[in-house]
This record gives structure tokens, sequence and C-alpha cells, in this order.
């Protein structure tokens, strides 16, 4: 059996899927297959949106595959890596027996999707190690053996702790997993990091799968992009059981017009942009009297501890800033993720936090 097949449900290995009007191989003037309407509708003023669209947008999936250095039938596109996330859990595990691995603290969905599709979780927390978070990949590679995991999911850039797994170990980890699970590689954040995606292993680690998403650095969080790079073999048979038209053609266009090479170059301006900021933000928080630590981050964002982080987020809400509370997430019950804005709108995290700093002096002395 193959690398991949051993990590699919067997129940669905002759499972074929929806075959969709957009499914046949066919040739035509005039199609009267699908029970469009033939006339466009009042709204729709380049009249793109009367028909469905092709299950997997051959030009977008080319560009992506471009983008990210691929081919084309190693990337599936779907609605975000949400989507990714949910259709490998429903592809390889079955329901009341597989089981997933995650790293937590970490992105929240991997676990809700196991949770909706009935698989079993398995928790194997991260190591905070000195200076930062690490997963511990030995932990992962015994747990996920002994319990026999289907799919171990790693954040990399983590969210929310900002750090990044090393690319050899976690190769090491989908060798040791071979036959048994597939690695899945969120790489949500990549674009921020020093470090390189390990998208180009895929090729050779059958195993091994990497989600990349427009939503973050190509700030199309609402056109629902995003994709999972794998083996030939497994993107068809996550196809096999996603919806038949998942990608609707206005966010086709919309994300073709951001891989445009005017667009991409604007995407890296602001990459480089947002590392400044991360930087100038990070070295101001660290002098704000309350916060206790400010962790390193490959991410857009930066997890940071307080002294009393539910004054602090409150204080900052009260002033219309809205970060994230994670005080419910296991090992950080003092701790906000702050998400980079622009540089005036870091300006007012840092004036805010000083201020309200100050404020607390005063009354902890009056
Ligand atoms: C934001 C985020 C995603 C979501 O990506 P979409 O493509 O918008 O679905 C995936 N993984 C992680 C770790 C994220 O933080």
């Amino acid at each position: 059996m193959s690398a991949i097949a051993s990590c699919l449900r067997e129940d669905l290995r002759d499972f074929a899927g929806y075959r969709s009007a957009r499914s046949e191989a066919v040739d035509g003037d005039i199609w009267l297959n699908a029970n469009e309407s033939p006339w466009p509708n009042p709204a729709d003023l380049d009249a793109t949106s009367r028909r469905y669209p092709e299950p997997q947008p051959s030009t977008l999936r080319a560009r992506l595959a471009v983008l990210y250095g691929c081919a084309p039938a190693q990337l599936l596109v779907g609605r975000g890596s949400d989507e990714a996330i949910d259709l490998l859990v429903r592809a390889c595990c079955v329901p009341g027996r597989d089981a997933v691995l995650v790293t937590p603290p970490v992105f929240g969905i991997y676990a809700v999707c196991a949770r909706l599709h009935g698989a079993r979780l398995l928790e194997v927390p991260l190591v905070e190690a000195g200076d930062d978070f690490r997963i511990d990949l030995a932990a992962v590679a015994d747990v996920a053996i002994a319990q026999g995991a289907k799919l171990v999911f790693l954040c990399a850039p983590g969210n929310p702790v900002g750090a990044i797994p090393d690319a050899a170990s976690v190769l090491a980890l989908a060798r040791a997993l071979q036959g048994q699970a597939l690695v899945v590689v969120d790489e949500a954040y990549i674009e921020f990091a020093d470090a390189p995606s390990l998208l180009p292993a895929v090729a050779g680690q059958p195993n091994l799968v990497v989600l990349r998403t427009l939503s973050k650095a190509h700030a199309l969080a609402a056109a629902r992009i995003g994709c999972a790079i794998a083996d030939p073999e497994l993107i068809a048979a996550l196809r096999r059981c996603q919806a038949p038209y998942p990608v609707p053609v206005p966010c086709t266009e919309l994300a073709l017009r951001a891989l445009t090479a005017s667009a991409l170059q604007r995407t890296a301006d602001a990459i480089s942009d947002a590392k400044r900021e991360r930087a100038r933000l990070q070295s101001a928080l660290a002098t704000v009297p309350g916060v206790r630590k400010v962790y390193p981050s490959q991410g857009n964002f930066l997890l940071v501890r307080f002294d009393d982080a539910e004054r602090v987020y409150r204080d900052l809400l009260a002033a219309g800033i809205v970060v994230r509370d994670l005080r419910a997430a296991p090992q950080l019950g003092d701790a906000l993720r702050i998400s980079l804005g622009t540089p005036e709108q870091n300006d007012r995290v840092i004036e805010r936090l000083l201020t309200s700093a100050a404020g607390t002096r005063q009354r902890g002395v009056g």
C-alpha cells in the first residue's frame, strides 16, 4: 500500500465523491447540463457568476503552484486553510476510532474539526524552554505511534506562541510516521518568518502536507483562499471529500489580481514593514511596566505575559483597542496576543499601555 493510502480511511478507499456537471470532460458551445440560468443577474455586471465555477479553478491553481513552487497536481485550493484542515480530518480518520494529534496551546481549529468529526484528540503540550515555546517532537512521535494517530498538526510558526520548529526535526518526525500518519505543517504565517518553508520537502516525503493561505500575509482573509500542498494521490483523495464547487468565482478573480507581479511586490513590502514593526513593538513592550514577558515571534503577532492581563485587556478595550485574550489557553493564563497593526496603531497600543501602567502605579502609591 502507498504511504498515502495507508493514511486514508479504508472505508472511503473506493469512494468516488460527487460527480458534478463540471466534472465531465466534454466540449460544447451550448451548455445545458447544470440547470444554470441562461441570463445573468443584473447585479452581475460582467456576467461571470451565472455558471457554477470550476471545482479547482485551473488558472488560480496554476498561479498558486508557481507562487508556492509546486506542481498544480500537488495543490488543492479550498475555502481557506480551514477547509483543508477539515478535509484532512474527514479523509483520514474513521469517526470514533482514529486520532488527531495537536500541540496546545495552538490554533483551535484542529481540535474543533477533530471533535466535530468524532476523531480522538491526542494532546502533546508545548514545552516552555528558555526564551521560547518548543514542540516536543520526541514526545509527539512517541504518542503518535503508541496511540495510532492518523494526523499530526504542527503549526509553524506557531499560533499563538510565534515559534517555529526546526525543519530537519519535523522531517525526521514525518519519516518516523511514514505509513501511519500524515504530518501537516500549517504555515499560515511563514511569510513573516526568518526560516524557509518546508514546501520543497513535500515532493520527497509523501506523508508531509503543507498548508498555506492568502488570509494573512496576502491580506485576503475575506476571500477564503487557502491551499494544501502534498502528494498528488492525497490531493486527489481530498478533492473527493470536498464540496462540489468550493471556490466562488469572485474570490478566484480577486486572488488572481493579488498574484500579479505588482500586487506581490506590494505584499512583499508589507511583510518587510510588518517584520520591522514586530521588532519595534517587541522592544517597546519589553519596557512597559507590568509586562512580564514578550515572546520572540516569527508571525505577525506578539504573545505577551502581563502581571494583570485582565486589567490590561479591559484597559485596551476601553481605548477601543481589541487584542486576543488567551487567558483560557493552557500555560497562558496571563497572556494576550497582539496582532501587528500599522505603525500608528502600534504606537497607540504602546501609549495606552504606558498610560495605563502609570495609572496603576499612582493608584498603588496613593
Ligand atoms: C489564521 C490561521 C489559519 C486560517 O487560515 P484560513 O486560510 O483563513 O482558513 C490557519 N492556521 C493558522 C495557524 C492560523 O492562525
